[in-house]
């Protein structure tokens, strides 16, 4: 694509000096394009001044803040690798996941000092604060950082959600920043005067790249919330800024049971969502109330941006993540190019990442001989082009020699009206090898007999893919992003 890019806070900085970058909610505080590119050489220096230097890692543990990028872009103009922490693991946890990488410092949000401290320990680095040490490089002169960057240069790295094992940690490039913001930006036609919400986790891809990180190169807003938090994000709605609006279903799904989402104006507010199946019932809900909820399909490797459905056709193919944006090439395993078919989904194009952090065996576990990354989801592309996922190969389960994707078993369960949410496992079977075994969170105030889901699964699925178990719950587990988590089920149900 290219082999060097300017600096991308000093560039901002220059087209845009005195535009709104961040609003800050939880210090009040906004920070224009300048103020971010100059605190971010200032920080740059000071990370400098503490012996880090090109390649070595540095952590961050906090909740969404504008200093995260401030230190995200200090990042990029010295080649120092930034390692954004999920909080809401413990110490033990975190000091598992950060072995993976090594780190040289730790930069850590007060809030979080008592978990800092234990992994500055056990790892043996030293523990920065953000509110002393970075906010004491911020209000110190420094010199401007201006120098071109390598595309191809480690920037950031972000853990995969670790919904089907351990999170991996994914190399994240400026090459693959520009890429995600061409492909998302065309997607949702973003602007200079859009106004995006961060809520979701910086830790994660769709914190970070959906839409905070490409908003910022277009040159528009983001209004920063520390975490997600229904209240906050409905008032931050109904204030009417927001014109780009993306979540992951869970989230949709949580707002969608409060009364307030009712009386908003959604005609200024562009939805886009990501990350795992987005319930049909959901999309038709959002409708009634005049918000068109966009399903969009990618992955911490891709990212993410790879596929995202057009406004134009979404109420005709509803379920469809669209088609793969300009920078994203894809292919389905088997199925010959531009023809109708079910595959492994393969993807290529610069936005695809170079490879899992000190890993090369996994890295060349992901990737076929030819480079293409090997999702482990399998797709389904339409007559029309319109592509579907079908599922996760690791999710598939084999009942009576029949294949099952419990994303299809989800998908009518969803219909059924006292259901607000399902997920469904394979679980041994001594009779069919495996069967289904569903969860379903009730809607408020419905009421379901358990012995009346067969017979109404019966009327619309195949009997191999009907559930043998049913399970009415009060919650699913779930991941950081919001994903339910199914080996966490499976131990559920072997358990009882
Ligand atoms: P891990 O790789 O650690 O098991 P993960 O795959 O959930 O976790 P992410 O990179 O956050 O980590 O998620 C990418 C995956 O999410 C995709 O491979 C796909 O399985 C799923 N996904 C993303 N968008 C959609 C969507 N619109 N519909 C269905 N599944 C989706
Ligand atoms: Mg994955």
């Amino acid at each position: 694509m290219f082999d060097e890019i300017p600096d991308m806070a000093a560039k901002r900085a220059e087209l845009t000096p005195d535009r709104l970058a961040f609003a800050d909610t939880t210090s009040g505080r906004d920070w224009s394009f300048r103020q971010i590119n100059e605190a971010a050489d200032a920080t740059a220096a000071g990370l400098r001044a503490q012996g880090l230097a090109e390649g070595d890692r540095l952590a961050i543990l906090c909740q969404n803040r504008a200093e995260f990028f401030v230190a995200l872009f200090a990042c990029q103009k010295t080649g120092i690798i930034l390692c954004p922490l999920n909080w809401r693991q413990p110490a033990l946890e975190l000091t598992e996941t950060i072995e993976q990488v090594g780190i040289s410092l730790l930069l850590a949000d007060t809030a979080f000092q008592d978990t800092a401290q234990k992994i500055a320990a056990q790892m043996d680095v030293p523990l920065l604060s953000i509110e002393k040490d970075l906010a004491g490089w911020i209000d110190a002169d420094a010199p401007p950082v201006t120098q071109p960057i390598p595309a191809e240069r480690p920037w950031y790295l972000l853990f995969t959600s670790g919904t089907t094992g351990l999170p991996k940690s994914v190399v994240q490039t400026a090459r693959m920043a520009w890429a995600n913001t061409v492909n998302i930006g065309q997607a949702i036609d973003m602007t200079s005067d859009d106004r995006a919400v961060c809520f979701l986790p910086l830790f994660h891809t769709a914190g970070i790249n959906l839409y905070s990180l490409p908003v910022f190169l277009t040159g528009g807003a983001s209004t920063i919330l520390p975490k997600f938090d229904a209240a906050a994000v409905t008032e931050l709605l109904a204030s009417g800024q927001i014109t780009q609006f993306f979540a992951v279903p869970a989230v949709y799904q949580e707002l969608s049971l409060l009364r307030q989402i009712g009386g908003l104006d959604w005609s200024r507010i562009r939805c886009g969502c990501g990350g795992a199946p987005l319930p049909e019932p959901l999309i038709r809900f959002y409708g009634e109330l005049g918000a068109k909820v966009l399903n969009g399909m990618g992955m911490t490797e891709t990212g993410p941006t790879v596929f995202l459905m057009d406004p134009e056709h979404a109420t005709q193919k509803i379920g469809s993540v669209g088609k793969p944006q300009s920078l994203a090439e894809v292919r389905l395993d088997s199925v010959p190019e531009g023809a109708e078919g079910v595959g492994e989904l393969l993807l290529r194009g610069p936005g695809i990442t170079p490879g899992y952090f000190a890993n090369p065996e996994a890295t060349a576990a992901a990737f076929t001989s030819d480079g293409w990354l090997a999702t482990g989801d399998v797709a389904r592309r339409d007559a029309d082009g319109y592509y579907f996922i079908v599922d996760r190969i690791k999710d598939m389960f084999i009942s009576g020699g029949e294949n099952v994707y419990p994303a299809e078993v989800e998908r009518v369960l969803h219909t059924h009206p006292a259901v607000l949410e399902a997920a469904v496992i394979g679980v041994p079977d001594a009779k069919w090898g495996e069967v289904g075994a569903a969860f379903l969170l009730l809607r408020p105030g419905a009421t379901l007999a358990p012995d009346t889901l067969r017979p109404w699964c019966r009327d619309r699925l195949a009997s191999y893919k009907v559930p043998a178990h049913a399970r009415i719950v009060t919650d699913l587990p779930r991941t950081a992003a919001g994903k339910v988590c199914k080996p966490d089920l499976l131990k559920a149900f072997q358990h009882d």
